[in-house]
């Protein structure tokens, strides 16, 4: 079976690192033209470098961006189109969660959170509409994260923020139905990625290496598949939502969170 993505051109923001690395190895071995962009340009071109190793240099290209601001967002958007010609897929992936309760989180942290959250899609969206109206094959996907529908106290503003994404989505989904453009979403547990790659460097207790850690972290959370999710997990959910695999679903989300949503 075929996702039928050979040759095209898709975007993932946040592509040097965990989920957005797995599924940019992903498009390449099905064939597709990646673009890839995160801020630190050393981590991108590490991982370009890696890549050509096993893919075709000429499907790859990375670009440092923060999503956050328009203008690095429209030169990305503008270099990719100047070298492939044509945007398919978007997946908008780059970012971060913030661990921190009501009482440690300011007022700042809440307008970095939200600006993270919401403009990460914004910015892409504006700059990759144009081009995606164009494919006929077009798709937007966004990872979220299951605080969206289950929210946690440690992680307030994410939470919130993750509420304004999925509702976000789904308004993307209803309106750009009529350019023929699909926006979905993945809701994400717990994916062993960067960000718990750097919270196990700065945990409490150093007595553990990272299969106890991520074990106690799993067995503490009561994930029913009792692990975290590997990046992978995620991309392949990703891969089916941006390809034209998924051509009749719009508007929808996967759960890949080994079973921590529960309720129905
Ligand atoms: P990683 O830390 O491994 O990767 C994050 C990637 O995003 C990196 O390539 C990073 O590169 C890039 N990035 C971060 N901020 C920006 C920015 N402002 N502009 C451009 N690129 C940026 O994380 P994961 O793979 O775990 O996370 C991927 C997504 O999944 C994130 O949105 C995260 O919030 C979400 N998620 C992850 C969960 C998990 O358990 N892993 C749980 C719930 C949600 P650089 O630092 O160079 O910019």
């Amino acid at each position: 079976m075929s996702f039928k993505v050979k040759n095209k051109v898709v975007i993932i923001t946040g592509g040097s690192s965990g989920i957005g690395l797995e599924l940019v190895k992903l498009f390449l071995t099905e064939g597709a033209n990646v673009a890839w962009c995160g801020r630190n340009q050393a981590k991108l071109q590490s991982t370009f470098n890696e890549l050509s190793e096993d893919y075709d240099a000429s499907q790859m290209f990375i670009h440092s961006c923060d999503v956050l601001d328009q203008d690095q967002v429209d030169g990305f958007v503008a270099a990719v189109v100047e070298k492939f010609g044509v945007i398919d897929m978007l997946v908008n992936n780059a970012g971060q969660g913030k661990v921190a309760d009501f009482f440690a989180t300011d007022d700042q942290d809440w307008v970095d959170e939200l600006k993270l959250k919401v403009f990460s899609v914004v910015n892409m969206v504006n700059a990759t509409l144009p081009h995606l109206k164009q494919s006929d094959i077009a798709s937007i996907t966004n990872v979220n994260s299951l605080l969206g529908l289950k929210p946690e106290t440690h992680m307030v503003a994410t939470s919130v923020a993750r509420a304004g994404l999925l509702n976000l989505s789904k308004n993307l989904a209803n309106e750009l139905v009529k350019e023929n453009i699909r926006v979905n979403s993945i809701l994400i547990g717990l994916v062993e990625s960067g960000q718990w790659r750097r919270r196990f460097e700065e945990r409490s207790d150093r007595s553990k290496n990272w299969k106890e850690w991520t074990a106690t972290v799993a067995a503490k959370k009561e994930i029913p598949l009792g692990r975290l999710g590997k990046p992978q997990e995620a991309a392949y959910a990703l891969m089916f939502l941006a390809s034209p695999l998924s051509s009749y679903t719009t508007g929808s989300v996967i759960d890949v969170s080994g079973g921590l949503s529960k309720e129905i």
